[in-house]
């Protein structure tokens, strides 16, 4: 089974879920999973993006601030730079975690509903 973090197709591991940074292919190569179910299934995957984004600034701007004495508009302007430039791998990784995590979800309610019958 493949990390989280992992580009490969949740259901069969071998076809890739991006073919290169930002570009994603709609199905996987190798088995035909349809990666995006259907209209909006991406949104979860923005607030992912979000979540990753704080969790990646939140240490600079602490560090900038109270180790390096920033002030804080040069504090926040970093963070903001580092966000602009994290884009395309926040992009991508939150869309594979997405993917990743929604799949594992459904094999979890498949195993527990196939238990009740
Ligand atoms: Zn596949």
């Amino acid at each position: 089974m493949p990390s989280l973090w992992s580009n490969l197709c949740p259901v069969c591991h071998q076809g890739r879920i991006f073919r290169d940074l930002v570009r994603m292919n709609p199905r996987c190569p190798a088995c035909g999973e349809v990666f995006e179910k259907e209209s909006g299934y991406f949104v979860g995957a923005m607030i992912a993006s979000y979540f990753l984004g704080v969790f990646l600034a939140l240490p600079v701007l602490l560090l900038s601030i109270f180790r390096f004495e920033l002030e804080a508009v040069w504090a926040i302007a970093l963070c903001i730079g580092q966000t602009l430039l994290m884009q395309p791998f926040l992009f991508r990784y939150s869309r594979i975690l997405w993917i990743q995590l929604e799949a594992r979800l459904t094999r979890v309610a498949k195993a527990g509903s196939n238990r009740k019958t």
